[in-house]
């Protein structure tokens, strides 16, 4: 039987769209500069995904693959960020953000705000001082570590044990301090449990999981254990819900498990501490060889999409769906922005 379209639903997804939605973690950077000899990629690839869903701030990722390690990291880095500043320039759509003040601006002007952000400190080599420098350039968060080790500390692997027991370096705390003390959001996404202790004992501020899931419905150390959301909620944190790892299975991979994801951390912590980091990344998944899938799922994992929430066009689709599953107004407000805008206010 056809689903029936329920008007008044409509109506309150539309409403609640409206405000626009916030992602914490989007992988803009590498194909920016993957295809850096195109130009208006962001207007013709990015834009309308982006306007369809109501999308008014996106965390926009630094991220260096293997490939440039280590010689390369830095020059790759700077790349990326001057192929951002071009595009946009080309597109004025698209407004690069540095503050609180400047994202409420582009809110209000129905721009597209970009907060630059850092997955993995490989950039930074070993040389804290270089913080500044991409703080000057806009960065305004940093994650430590991807799923490898660096000079600051180790990642989550997708297993369910298994990760360095080692903490954080040295320079990894250096870099934890002279972050926030700068204003750079420090994100614990992808860092290994004994790293993500050390972390909260340094920081001070509220702390951000930009994209991750619960343990619960996937169990690998990449995920985030019932401890560690507790951890995260006592320190008024959040934790945006990634699309990518809801399920090993790919049966189970729906937009109800993903809201799943959203209860049970609103659940443990208050719906004060849940939001969204989408990190939608088939646009670069379905560009690969078959050989670099198949290196990604022996590495780490094969992605599992969910079929209604597959890119930046479907946010409505979530909300729609939190408005089925008996969430208020107020609650479907915080998930999708009011949770991150807190958080943008307290640190920038
Ligand atoms: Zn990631």
């Amino acid at each position: 039987m056809p689903k029936m379209i329920d008007r008044s639903v409509e109506q309150r997804t539309d409403r609640l769209q409206a405000g626009g939605v916030i992602d914490m973690h989007f992988d803009l950077l590498m194909d920016l500069y993957e295809k850096r000899k195109r130009k208006n990629l962001l207007e013709t690839e990015f834009l309308p995904e982006i306007e369809a869903g109501n999308i008014s701030v996106v965390g926009v990722a630094i991220y260096i693959e293997d490939r440039y390690l280590p010689e390369s990291g830095l020059r790759v880095a700077l790349d990326q960020i001057a192929r951002l500043y071009a595009e946009t320039q080309a597109c004025p759509r698209f407004a690069i953000c540095k503050s609180y003040h400047d994202i409420q601006k582009a809110r209000e002007e129905k721009d597209i705000a970009l907060l630059i952000t850092m997955e993995g400190a490989e950039p930074l080599g070993t040389d804290v001082s270089l913080l500044r420098i991409f703080y000057e350039l806009g960065v305004r968060s940093i994650g430590l570590t991807h799923a490898r080790s660096n000079a600051a500390g180790h990642g989550g692997i997708f297993a369910p044990n298994g990760s360095s027991p080692e903490g954080l370096t040295g320079f990894g705390r250096d870099v934890v301090r002279e972050s926030e003390a700068l204003g750079m959001i420090i994100d614990l996404a992808h860092i290994n449990p004994a790293g993500f202790n050390d972390i909260l004992s340094i920081l001070t501020k509220p702390p951000i999981v930009s994209h991750t899931n619960v343990r619960r419905y996937y169990d690998i150390e990449r995920n985030i254990s019932d401890e560690q959301i507790k951890m995260i909620g006592e320190r008024r944190g959040v934790i945006g819900v990634n699309s990518v790892l809801v399920s090993p299975q790919e049966g189970e991979s729906t937009l109800d498990r993903y809201v799943d994801h959203i209860d049970y951390i609103a659940n443990l912590i208050g719906i004060d501490g849940v939001a969204v980091g989408f990190d939608f990344f088939e646009f670069i998944y379905s560009q690969w060889p078959e050989s670099a899938k198949k290196e990604l799922a022996e590495k780490l994992t094969t992605p599992q999409f969910i079929p209604d929430l597959r890119n930046h066009s479907h946010a409505g689709n979530l909300t729609r769906k939190l408005i089925e599953r008996g969430f208020s107004d107020e609650q479907i407000q915080k998930i999708l922005r009011g949770n991150w805008l807190r958080i943008f206010e307290e640190w920038l």
